[in-house]
């Protein structure tokens, strides 16, 4: 077990608080503050508990220049109307300086700044010794609260900690308890849905997951490839080439190690990738030449439903369908409202599942949606993520 700030001493301490500030922008404007709103119970408990609190952040990707375009100040802006209380921040370019030494060393307990985004120098993302060094000095205590970028290892996620005591904030305690319990200890049946398209990506995830789960489903544009190995026609589906014969042996591997492996019985095809594109349901084996795999259909949708209706724990990454276009939305939806009626522990991997539950309102349904999808991946492969694995054990 990672230690968490409710495991150290904080009162009187400068807590060093990795957060994940990587916001939506439009014109200047925040335009979904989650991010910032996930990040308030660890800051108000060090707040509360008489910490000296300095916080980080990357946003987007200025690549090591100090592009104020990236500037973190209407982030700091926001957390004050959030805190009711002063954020300061001071932006400048190389991040630390003597003047955010001096002002780090003169906050009182209770008060509240933020630096300014750390992907302003081209070191934060090498994790090098000398800006990590640099951030630590600010602080007495490290506390990491972003998992979205637990699975890199850079100086504000991972290197501080060379330095620093590290525990983590409420956000990673979440994440680390349901993700790592759903891996480690799941109520059972353990039933975990992967989808999406990137087959390739997922094979890693799919061979861990293969170890641990009672029952694996498989839908969106990765079945393609599965059909594929199956000795199926796919017409115009999308098709990962490369990842062909390691479908083939993960469905072997599958049956060895005696999980159930589900896969779509039928497919609503369209002729284009298009939303207004002419459709039909049909099954698996009859997918015309001509045409395309776009959703799961009815009859894998309620094949589908019955298994998810029997689990005690589901893991979701990845949409069944192209749910971004509403005429191919039905699938994903489905497999949502089932989660979302059930009474196992649902876990949502971040990304594209995220959206969808959000998308069709069942948000408040699931019992943990990660905040991190590349991140969530990783955990679900059985990678140790650098901005965990630093954290201090109980
Ligand atoms: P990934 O990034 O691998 O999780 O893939 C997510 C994307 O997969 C979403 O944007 C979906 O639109 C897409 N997707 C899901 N099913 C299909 C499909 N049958 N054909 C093409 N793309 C799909």
């Amino acid at each position: 077990m990672k230690k968490t700030v409710r495991d150290v001493e904080v009162r009187g301490k400068r807590a060093l608080v990795r957060c994940d500030f990587n916001v939506p922008m439009q014109d200047g404007k925040i335009t979904d503050d989650i991010r910032i709103t996930s990040a308030l119970p660890t800051i108000k408990y060090l707040i509360d508990h008489g910490a000296k609190v300095i916080l980080m952040s990357h946003m987007g990707r200025p690549k090591g220049e100090a592009k104020m375009e990236y500037t973190l100040k209407p982030v700091a802006e926001r957390l004050e109307e959030l805190l009711g209380q002063a954020v300061s921040f001071i932006s400048v370019p190389e991040v630390v300086n003597q003047q955010i030494v001096d002002a780090a060393g003169a906050l009182k307990e209770g008060q509240v700044m933020l630096l300014e985004n750390v992907r302003f120098r081209k070191e934060e993302t090498k994790n090098e010794a000398g800006f990590a060094k640099e951030l630590a000095q600010l602080g007495e205590i490290f506390v990491n609260d972003a998992f979205g970028t637990a699975h890199r290892a850079h100086c504000s996620t991972a290197g501080v900690a060379d330095y620093l005591p590290a525990v983590s904030g409420f956000l990673i305690e979440k994440e680390v308890k349901f993700l790592g319990d759903a891996l480690e200890n799941p109520q059972r049946p353990f039933v975990a849905i992967m989808g999406g398209a990137k087959v390739g990506d997922k094979i890693p995830v799919i061979e861990n997951l293969l170890k641990k789960v009672d029952t694996l489903i498989i839908g969106g544009g990765m079945s393609y490839t599965f059909f594929k190995a199956m000795g199926l026609e796919i017409g115009t589906s999308i098709l990962d080439e490369d990842s062909i014969g390691l479908a083939g042996e993960l469905i072997k591997k599958a049956e060895s190690a005696g999980v159930k492996l589900v896969l779509p019985v039928d497919v609503v095809c369209a002729k284009e990738f298009d939303n207004n594109s002419e459709k039909k349901v049909c099954d698996r084996e009859n997918i015309p030449s001509d045409m395309m795999g776009m959703d799961i259909g009815p009859k894998s949708v309620q094949l589908i439903s019955d298994e998810l209706a029997k689990a005690k724990t589901v893991v979701w990454n990845g949409p069944a369908g192209v749910f971004e276009m509403p005429n191919f939305a039905e699938g994903t939806k489905k497999i949502a409202e089932a989660l979302a009626n059930s009474q196992a522990t649902t876990i949502i991997g971040g990304g594209d599942s995220a959206a969808a539950v959000e998308q069709f309102g069942f948000a408040d349904k699931m019992t943990h949606i990660s905040t991190g999808g590349g991140a969530s991946l990783e955990f679900l492969e059985g990678k140790a993520l650098p901005g965990i694995a630093v954290l201090e054990e109980k």
